[in-house]
């Protein structure tokens, strides 16, 4: 059986199960933009506290920021990101439909002469002559205040990088930190991406989980390479997700984005094939020189033992929130055979699973199973919190249903219970049952989520 699912299989199981919405689906969605439901949040909410986790709170040098989306258009000006945070792009002559032209052309590349080479002979995707490529640049603009002119405009966040090079002296000064020390944060950044394709993988608005790492440029490669290990580790480890699904990649020197020195990435095989899901760059001191530069204020540092002062390194590590969703709905998406049925099953790691346990009275219609179940039920909401009450359909649906979305756990309640204050917890990989009693329920379902 191929157990590799389409992009259509995950777009039709978010849809269905309420993990991703199209943005605004009632007046035909907006190209870029998604919601995400119920089991969507939970799991983007799950994954976030296990990157803050790993990130922050399991270190004593990585400190939590929370910038604002718009800040001082000066800070992009020197970032470089209004000259140079461009995508080339490619115009059909005809529809003037426009077009990544490194994607038409199949390389990672973004120069204009070898993409203009490239796509000399080549055609757009309704078959019409292409023109010239250009640069395209994708800040998304808007204007502060009443008066809409160009002392008013600003942009909204690129990336979330900005703010903490910004908060580089405050942190520094209010935690009293020394190098090597990093600033993370999470929160969303809008790109004017050409063409946002691939669901959630390209979008116009994202949420990114980035931390820059402060160091002397000494320790730079010791320390870029301890980053590219943490980031690869924590898919496999932290996320489940299988080695085989993940590779890297070296950016070449087209391909570094304006300020990075070297750039590695993890890609994983999304159904659309291999993709950048987490960078690691080493932005070198390019980001406090020029911040320095432009703002007249000094971000040097004084290494005491050595009494020399330099500019920082910065090694970053940025991953996409969005994309490491996808990436885990992808790489959990199974089909298997259960007793003869076809079945739809998330093998999610429980600690990233939207719903730990589901709670069922055999029958719907029988107050004396629905009390016993409502009361298991209420004990364990109390405990696990994502705890789902499901009485719909009978219960080979019910199973069917939660494997679809991942529940590690179904417990169902019926006449047996009554008797012997037992129920039947199944476990949704192996799809077996065991008979348990009510008062161990808590032990078994915290050690089945934690052991994992
Ligand atoms: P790409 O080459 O795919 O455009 P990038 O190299 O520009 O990505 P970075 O600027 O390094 O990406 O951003 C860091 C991370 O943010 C990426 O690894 C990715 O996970 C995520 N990301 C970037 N652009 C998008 C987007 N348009 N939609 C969703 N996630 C994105």
């Amino acid at each position: 059986m191929n157990n590799s699912p389409s992009m259509e299989d995950i777009v039709s199981l978010s849809k269905r199960r309420g993990f991703v919405f199209q943005a605004s689906e009632i007046y035909g969605g907006l190209s870029g933009f998604y919601d995400y439901g119920p089991l969507g949040v939970e799991l983007s909410n799950n994954l976030k506290k296990l990157w803050w986790d790993a990130m922050v709170h399991a270190r004593d040098n990585v400190y939590g920021v929370d910038g604002a989306i718009i800040q001082n258009p000066m800070l992009w000006q020197a970032s470089g990101h209004i000259a140079g945070f461009n995508d080339p792009m490619v115009e059909d002559t005809i529809t003037h439909k426009r077009y990544r032209a490194d994607q038409l052309a199949g390389v990672d590349s973004t120069d204009l002469e070898e993409l203009a080479q490239l796509l000399k002979d080549k055609k757009s995707p309704d078959g019409n002559p292409l023109g010239q490529p250009r640069y395209f640049n994708m800040m998304m603009q808007t204007w502060i205040g009443p008066l809409q002119d160009d002392a008013a405009k600003a942009y909204l966040r690129p990336e979330t990088a900005g703010s903490i090079f910004t908060n580089y002296l405050n942190v520094k000064e209010t935690m009293r930190a020394k190098l090597p020390f990093g600033i993370a944060q999470i929160g969303k950044a809008f790109r004017n991406e050409i063409s946002p394709r691939d669901f959630i993988f390209r979008v116009r608005e994202l949420e990114q989980m980035e931390m820059q790492y402060f160091i002397d440029p000494k320790d730079q490669e010791v320390i870029y390479q301890q980053w590219r290990d943490f980031a690869w580790n924590f898919l496999i480890q932290e996320l489940g997700i299988r080695e085989e699904s993940l590779s890297w990649h070296e950016h070449g020197e087209k391909e570094r984005a304006h300020y990075a020195k070297a750039a590695h990435d993890i890609y994983f095989n999304f159904p659309q094939g291999p993709k950048e899901l987490w960078g690691t760059h080493n932005r070198s001191d390019f980001d406090l020189t020029n911040h320095t530069k432009a703002s007249g204020k000094d971000l040097s540092y004084l290494d005491e033992a050595s009494n020399e002062r330099f500019t920082p390194y910065v090694i970053e590590s940025s991953v996409g929130l969005g994309r490491m969703l996808l990436a885990v709905l992808c790489d959990a998406y199974q089909r298997d055979n259960v007793g003869g049925d076809e079945r739809i099953v998330l093998r999610l790691n429980p600690k990233l699973a939207p719903v730990k346990v589901a709670v069922s009275p055999l029958l719907k219609n029988k107050p004396e199973l629905v009390e016993l179940a409502r009361k298991i039920y209420t004990k364990l909401k109390t405990e696990f919190g994502a705890v789902l009450w499901d009485d719909n359909g009978n219960i080979g649906k019910r199973y069917r249903r939660q494997d679809e979305i991942g529940t590690p756990y179904c417990v169902t309640v019926d006449f047996d219970s009554l008797e012997d204050q037992s129920v039947t917890l199944r476990d949704r990989d192996s799809a077996k049952q065991a008979r348990i009693s009510a008062d161990d329920l808590i032990n078994s379902i915290r050690t089945g989520l934690e052991g994992a």
